[in-house]
């Protein structure tokens, strides 16, 4: 099938069997893991894994462009299949042979779902804080901690658990990433949590009670997780800044529909400036986050240094997202701030992408840290 084919078919199932079912999926505070392992049965679940590992070994364009679509119709289910996407990135980045046949074939068709867990209830934005420990006991490693806010974290198969396992010279963390299997004995979801939007994620507070896991699950090399975690989040930024755009045209095309529509005072709302001319300043800021997305993707799938790019798209879109919304159920007055109308879930959905995969405070950290490298040639 041709790359355009590809994206059209999605876009029908999406549309069709994925969007009907958004409201329900907020409702419900549930990852519905059966539409999860239908995406993957319809081979949209591997965008740029190779063929080898039976993904479609497409570009980061066409992943971006399918996620935008993904979030149009339930940007819950956009964010999980962020993380899982993270964890087929770390695994196929860093992981021995082995691993990558193991794991990648069966998340790629859906029949694995993974999870990346980083955050712990005293290390937010600070990796350094991480205390989660992994103590080195023969051929095992033994994980003790907490992990909290885990995307996926209610039903995931797999967990890629970023832990402490030292300290550098300079009194620094040393992480190591593990994959941790379900079963492991000792993991265990404390709670599923209730968050404000992104809510059909299954994201969820996990603990780890001396969990042995076998040596050969370590990824990549003993404290090389700070890399590991960096280059996922990669991942998961470009993809909140789709996920963001889904969200703003969403946004943007339900404003425009009804403040045609609606009349008051002898007008359709939109031959009023008030109305009509923040719309037009969203369709622009629209573009420019999609161009600004597209440009980080182009020069990912080139194997370029992103960080910059990838921040300022996160950044941006996110913003852009949480302004359209915010718009969008001013428009629509009363009925844009009700359930009914799925427009105040947009809302509430854009401001989780605000603070996932790096806050908007720490995009801008890394934009400043990334364009004082080369102060005066940027
Ligand atoms: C929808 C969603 C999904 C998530 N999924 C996952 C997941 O799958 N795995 C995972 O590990 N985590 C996940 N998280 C957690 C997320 O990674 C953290 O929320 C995020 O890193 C921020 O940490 P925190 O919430 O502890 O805030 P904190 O780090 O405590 O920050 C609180 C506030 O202080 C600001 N701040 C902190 N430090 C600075 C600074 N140096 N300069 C300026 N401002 C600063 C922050 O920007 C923020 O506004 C998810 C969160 C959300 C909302």
């Amino acid at each position: 099938m041709v790359e355009a084919d590809i994206l059209a078919k999605a876009k029908q199932f999406l549309k069709k069997k994925i969007q009907p079912k958004s409201s329900l999926i907020d409702e419900r505070n549930e990852l519905p893991v059966k539409l999860f392992r239908e995406i993957g049965e319809k081979g949209l679940l591997g965008f740029t894994v190779p063929k080898n590992y039976g993904g479609l070994g497409l570009n980061t364009l066409m992943y971006i462009e399918f996620m935008i679509e993904l979030a149009k119709a339930s940007p819950s289910l956009a964010a999980s299949i962020t993380t899982h996407t993270m964890v087929e990135h770390a695994i196929l980045n860093y992981g021995l042979e082995e691993q990558k046949e193991k794991y990648l074939p069966a998340m790629v068709k859906g029949g694995l779902i993974g999870a990346f867990a980083m955050t712990e209830p005293g290390a937010g934005s600070d990796m350094n804080r991480i205390s989660t420990s992994s103590s080195s006991i023969g051929d095992k490693f033994v994980l003790n901690g907490e992990k909290i806010f885990i995307t996926n974290g209610t039903v995931a198969d797999l967990f890629l658990m970023v832990a402490r396992t030292g300290t550098d010279s300079k009194g620094r963390a040393e992480l190591s990433v593990f994959i941790v299997e379900r079963k492991t004995k000792g993991l265990d979801v404390k709670k599923k949590i209730e968050l404000s939007g992104i809510r059909g994620a299954g994201v969820a507070h996990i603990t780890l009670s001396n969990c042995q896991i076998p040596r050969e699950n370590l990824l990549g090399e003993v404290g090389q997780g700070f890399r590991i975690a960096m280059d996922a989040i990669t991942v998961g930024k470009i993809s909140y800044a789709a996920i963001g755009i889904g969200i703003a045209s969403q946004c943007l095309e339900k404003s425009i529909v009804y403040s045609i529509k609606r009349k008051q005072f002898g007008n359709p709302l939109i031959k009023f400036e008030g109305v009509g001319f923040p719309l037009a300043e969203i369709a622009v800021e629209l573009e420019a986050a999609r161009l600004l997305t597209f440009e980080a993707a182009s020069k990912m799938g080139k194997g370029e240094k992103v960080n910059l790019y990838t921040s300022m798209a996160k950044l941006y879109s996110t913003k852009v997202a949480v302004k359209s919304a915010l718009k969008a159920v001013q428009i629509h007055g009363a009925y844009g701030y009700s359930k009914e109308s799925g427009i105040e879930r947009l809302l509430r959905d854009a401001k989780g992408l605000e603070i996932g995969e790096g806050t908007s405070e720490i995009q801008k950290k890394i934009i400043i840290r990334e364009l004082s490298k080369n102060p005066g040639k940027n």
